[in-house]
């Protein structure tokens, strides 16, 4: 695409997009329409889970495609049951109500968490404390709840009710919560923050701190969730559950669905009228979703998703030892990596790109890989040598320069 092809986009501009264009895909593997492979190590942003076109998911949209699409939530929709069920049985979850975002799930807990404390009859309590450098969204809550600058600059009045410590400081939060706060928010791992693993001793000390002043506990496992850590929720790592927990992206693989997870006390006061959404766990979405679950939950999937992470992890590792000035660190848990970089991760991005691999950046200094969880050894090991090619001719090209 060329300059003057962008500038007559009938599209808004909002995305700084590649010049790049896909036309299939089969598990890690992008083929643009000229027959250019590409190692897809981003997975649509930790969507495809199970790469591109997995046969199971296919088989279960095409199926669903020629029965049943949409019907409305006015109507009983068995497959969100089922569902709804499934994810209560693997987690700590005992209601669950589907949307089609994570945005929209985040929403849906945030309205939950305060609709909790008016139903106690504490209306006033409706504050959320939130953490430095989370990432919960684009709507008007979300990004309050992020309390990013760059992402609430112009949109009007900030939506009141968002309270932001730093990551990580206990007495800063001790200190944010107050007669009107109803609720603790954090992403145990970072994402879009730059992949920053939140310590378990942290997620401990929130979940003792919410039950000590009767706060609910918010988790935003929308990145982290659904296998992608090698336990189906991060937060298990820490070994302690919240009350209410926002999924999204992996969860559909790549059909638009969004979670939002709660206990029973948490959600008691959803009820008739208080919320709603046209398309949430329509039945296209449940038939994907379901077979995503099914392969998630198939034994030894999830110990194989922590092998090959800890696996990629070293693997990665071997590129800060042969290019300490370009590569300065690996971190993150199972197949949610971020490689920290010398510098601002875009043209680290642009260069993998270049050499056949796609990341996606995160932070001001950090390319994150989110592979498909099904990338096998043979894969990994193409897809360094292909990072290692191209840290070698950036290192030859400033070396000759
Ligand atoms: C992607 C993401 C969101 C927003 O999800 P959308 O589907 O884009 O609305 C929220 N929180 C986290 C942690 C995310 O990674």
């Amino acid at each position: 695409m060329t300059a003057a092809d962008q500038a007559s986009s009938p599209l808004y501009a909002t995305y700084a997009r590649a010049e790049l264009a896909f036309t299939r895909g089969e598990g890690v593997w992008l083929e643009t329409a000229a027959g250019e492979r590409y190692l897809d190590l981003m997975g649509g942003i930790a969507v495809n889970a199970f790469g591109h076109a997995h046969p199971h998911l296919v088989e279960a949209l095409k199926r669903q495609a020629e029965k049943l699409w949409h019907v409305s939530n006015i109507f009983e929709i068995p497959g969100q049951r089922e569902l709804g069920r499934r994810l209560c049985e693997a987690s700590f979850a005992e209601a669950v109500f589907f949307t089609n975002s994570g945005a929209e799930a985040m929403e849906c807990a945030i309205k939950t968490a305060r609709r909790y404390h008016y139903a106690k009859g504490a209306p006033e309590k409706h504050r959320i404390v939130t953490f430095e450098g989370a990432f919960h969204g684009r709507t008007l809550a979300t990004i309050a709840a992020g309390g990013q600058e760059k992402y609430l600059q112009g949109f009007g009045p900030k939506v009141e009710g968002f309270d932001q410590v730093p990551l990580g400081d206990r007495e800063a939060l001790a200190a944010a919560i107050g007669p009107e706060t109803a609720a603790i928010l954090i992403e145990p791992i970072q994402g879009e923050g730059g992949v920053r693993p939140v310590p378990h001793d942290f997620l401990r000390f929130i979940r003792a701190l919410c039950d000590e002043r009767g706060l609910l506990m918010m988790l935003d496992e929308i990145q982290c969730g659904m296998g992608r850590t090698g336990r189906l929720f991060a937060h298990e790592w820490a070994g302690v559950t919240p009350d209410l927990m926002a999924v999204a992206k992996a969860i559909g693989g790549g059909f638009p669905l969004g979670a939002c997870l709660a206990t029973e006390a948490a959600s008691e006061a959803m009820v008739v009228g208080t919320h709603g959404s046209t398309y949430g766990g329509n039945p296209l979405a449940m038939a994907v979703g379901n077979a995503v679950l099914d392969l998630v939950l198939a034994p030894d999937f999830l110990p194989e998703v922590r092998r090959k992470g800890l696996l990629f992890k070293q693997k990665l590792a071997s590129l800060t030892d042969t290019y300490p000035d370009q590569i300065l660190g690996v971190r993150g848990e199972g197949l949610m990596l971020g490689l920290k970089c010398a510098g601002a991760p875009g043209p680290m991005v642009e260069l993998l790109r270049q050499h056949g691999v796609l990341t996606v950046a995160a932070g001001d200094d950090v390319v994150r890989v989110l592979p498909a969880l099904i990338i096998s050894e043979a894969e990994m090991d193409e897809a360094l040598a292909r990072m290692e090619a191209a840290l070698a001719a950036a290192a030859g090209s400033s070396a000759a320069a």
